[in-house]
């Protein structure tokens, strides 16, 4: 049978980024197919729901062609197991990304024998993380460039329904 080299791409994308998109991009480049799954994380609420971060994925990474998005909770290496995926490709920005990345790594290597690999940032987005684009959005701020077009548009639209003009 022929093997399928296959890699997870986890995350929370509440939105996805350019930042993202860009690691996201580079991996369908090296392998068969990229799983991008989004972390339902039932403790924290996010801008936008797990359902609508996946329906943005999807479209934002239709044209690679071999990127699958899913969601997922729990642990990552059962998510692999059940995938058939024995590698995680992670965006490494900066230093500080380091440590808790590399005890993710270990961690998950461990439990069950799955690879972690790092990707540099792109220097154009190496300051970008969604929880600062959300940030800069919500205050009026201009984010353009920083997420796809299609996010743009739903930022607005989410941001205009969360806190109408005037009522902080
Ligand atoms: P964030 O909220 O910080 O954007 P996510 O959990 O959605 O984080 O991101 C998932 C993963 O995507 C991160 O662990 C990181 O590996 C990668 N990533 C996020 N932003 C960038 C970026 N600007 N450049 C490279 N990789 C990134």
């Amino acid at each position: 049978m022929e093997r399928v080299y296959r890699v997870v791409c986890p995350g929370s994308f509440d939105p996805v980024t350019n930042g993202h998109l860009d690691i996201i991009g580079r991996a369908a480049g090296l392998y068969d197919e990229v799983v991008v799954a989004v972390l339902i994380n039932v403790t924290k609420q996010g801008l936008f729901t797990v359902d609508e971060r996946v329906e943005m994925l999807n479209e934002v990474t239709r044209r690679y062609g071999n990127v699958r998005v899913e969601k997922f909770h729990g642990l990552l290496v059962d998510f692999c197991a059940a995938n058939g995926i024995s590698a995680v490709i992670k965006g490494l920005r900066a230093v500080s990304d380091f440590e808790y990345e590399m005890q993710m790594a270990q961690m998950n290597y461990r439990m069950a024998k799955v690879e972690t690999l790092f990707m540099t940032t792109n220097p154009l987005y190496s300051f970008l993380r969604s929880s600062l684009v959300k940030e800069i959005a919500k205050y009026g701020g201009d984010v353009s460039g920083l997420v796809p077009e299609l996010v743009l548009g739903r930022l607005r639209e989410r941001l205009a329904q969360e806190s109408p003009p005037g009522q902080e």
